[in-house]
């Protein structure tokens, strides 16, 4: 007898803040991955399919997300963060300078190869 089955695993990925769509306050929301994964004998082996969703912190409404628009999100939360400046000293990066063209057009050919 086989058992299988799916199981759900819900992931918090990053917490944003926007203006929610349902309360109309800016708050926090919470963009979490649900993946479900199949299930051979009670373990998870492969996963079925994910989706994205955000909820939010203040009224709990979710908001199905793409996963192009979850990345989106990602990678504003991550703007966010503080970042080093980004003024850096000039560096002397040593220029290296061509060979001067002393007229060599009489370039000698590559061996052919013998095989
Ligand atoms: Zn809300």
């Amino acid at each position: 007898m086989i058992i299988y089955g799916w199981r759900q695993q819900v992931k918090q990925l990053a917490t944003a803040t926007y203006l929610c769509g349902q309360c109309q306050n800016p708050t926090a929301h919470a963009l979490r991955r649900a993946v479900t994964k199949f299930t051979l004998f009670f373990i998870p082996l492969f996963p079925i399919r994910s989706r994205y969703f955000t909820v939010c912190t203040f009224c709990g409404a979710t908001n199905k997300l793409t996963k192009a628009e979850a990345e989106q999100v990602m990678a504003t939360q991550q703007g966010a963060a503080p970042q080093p400046p980004q003024a850096q000293p000039p560096q002397s990066v040593p220029q290296i300078q061509p060979p001067a063209a002393g007229g060599q057009f009489g370039r000698q050919q590559p061996p052919a190869p013998r095989g």
